[in-house]
């Protein structure tokens, strides 16, 4: 995500720095945003603000978010959202995904597409959780030959060269029709 951009309660700047703009709140000597957008620091007036953009929206709590996994962390795995209930999304938003309580040696690798569901949002960080049955990898590849791998009870193995690997799979894995 582009650093310039804010989403709502993100942090912006401090309070014994700046004055809370247009689309802001002050809470705790820290100047958040309230709307998507680009920070807008006004050095003459001291002002803080967020040029909203419209046209962006953050999933909310509940929402089912499909994207690509960026980084496959220890504990958790950042995904870069791709759809919102089915459809396109419209920016570059980035949400975590803890996963360190899944008893699985790779619940998701990098470029792995994942359907998560939306939990909370947290100083600007978009929480997701991939813990429900339906929610979890819906494609990947094999770790050692990048082949086509099937699914084998709740692991994957390869085509190509037979390596079983695993994966914390979605209910649907392996549908293509995943995407309206
Ligand atoms: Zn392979």
């Amino acid at each position: 995500m582009d650093e310039n951009q804010k989403i709502p309660g993100e942090k912006i700047a401090l309070i014994e720095e700046y004055l809370p703009g247009e689309n802001t709140y002050e809470e705790n000597d820290t100047i958040r945003a309230t709307a998507i957008g680009n920070v807008k620091m006004d050095k003459s007036e001291r002002l803080a603000s967020i040029n909203r953009q419209k046209q962006i929206s953050v999933p909310k709590v509940g929402d089912v978010i499909i994207g690509v996994v960026e980084a496959n962390l220890p504990s958790m795995i950042a995904i870069m959202i791709k759809f919102v209930n089915g459809k396109k999304a419209n920016s570059d938003l980035e949400c975590i995904c803890v996963t360190r309580h899944i008893r699985k040696k790779n619940v998701a690798l990098a470029k792995d597409i994942v359907k998560v569901e939306i939990i909370s949002h947290i100083n600007g960080t978009i929480h997701a959780s991939i813990d429900s049955q339906e929610l979890g990898v819906l494609f990947t590849k094999c770790r050692k030959c990048f082949g086509t791998v099937v699914k084998m009870r709740d692991a994957v193995k390869c085509k190509d060269c037979g390596w079983i690997d695993d994966r914390k799979l979605a209910l649907d894995f392996g549908k293509s029709d995943f995407l309206e």
